[in-house]
């Protein structure tokens, strides 16, 4: 909405892409059943004289053996991230005190000689993911998986992660594509996927790297072979 006016665009299918704030949009229909459950991710940030990193650095929780990572940042030294279920508004979310005590325990626990302390921490801030929600107790238990939903004519796609965005794209532009009326159906464009295949990748490493099983990475690459250019408007 630009300066508050309202503007009527029709449309066979509208697409809502938001992330975490997926099931707010499609809350826009009216009354319909939560699919998310975001879970926070903090980070807190030391200036540069405290913790000087010349590279980024990975190491384990000493308390859950979560994977942390201490990354270079032109404002200090980066050290992220939690994992945990955010609980009410999903604007502004901030690390919680237990949050900056478990970044400082894991920091403190892999770079001890850095000797840090509360009192070093000159920042921190905290994202949501959108993950679909399917009842895990724990959000490190929770799917990455994508979900598509349709509800009348609003598709509806969250979930995955930054790494899946093409099957994420596919998987979306497939359900639109079988929305739409016959005479505004695209066809495949099967030139472009003879010029496309990548088949000297390393799917076997590349698939565990993607966070995607085997199979699905290969459908992936089936698909996404295409995905950037799939189709031919009529
Ligand atoms: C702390 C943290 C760490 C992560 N680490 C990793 C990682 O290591 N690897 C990885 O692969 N993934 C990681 N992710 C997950 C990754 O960021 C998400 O999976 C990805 O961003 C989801 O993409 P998206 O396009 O669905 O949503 P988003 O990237 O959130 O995009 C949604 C967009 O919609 C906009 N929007 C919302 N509501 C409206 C509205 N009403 N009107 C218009 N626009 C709207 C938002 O402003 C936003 O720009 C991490 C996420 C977080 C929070």
């Amino acid at each position: 909405m630009d300066a508050g006016q309202v503007y009527q665009v029709p449309a066979h299918v509208v697409v809502n892409a938001t992330g975490a704030w997926c099931d707010q949009t499609r809350g826009l229909l009216g009354q319909v059943p939560g699919r998310l459950k975001p879970s926070r991710g903090s980070h807190l940030l030391f200036p540069r004289h405290r913790l000087p990193l010349e590279v980024a650095l990975t190491g384990l929780s000493p308390d859950d053996g979560r994977p942390l990572f201490a990354v270079p940042h032109r404002e200090g030294t980066l050290v992220g991230t939690t994992d945990v279920f955010q609980q009410g508004p999903l604007e502004n979310p901030r690390p919680s005190r237990h949050e900056v005590d478990y970044l400082l325990r894991s920091v403190q626990h892999n770079l001890p000689q850095a000797r840090l302390t509360l009192a070093d921490v000159c920042g921190g801030f905290a994202g949501v993911r959108p993950i679909v929600d399917m009842a895990a107790e724990e959000p490190a238990e929770a799917s990455r998986e994508e979900g598509v939903w349709v509800e009348r004519g609003l598709v509806s796609t969250a979930g995955g992660k930054l790494t899946t965005y093409r099957v994420t794209a596919a998987e979306g532009l497939e359900v639109v594509v079988g929305l739409l009326p016959d005479h505004r159906r695209p066809t495949l464009n099967w030139g472009w996927l003879r010029r496309c295949p990548p088949i000297d990748w390393n799917h076997k490493r590349l698939s565990r790297c993607s966070g995607l099983g085997y199979r699905r990475w290969l459908r992936w690459v089936w698909r996404s072979a295409w995905a950037p250019k799939p189709w031919r408007w009529r």
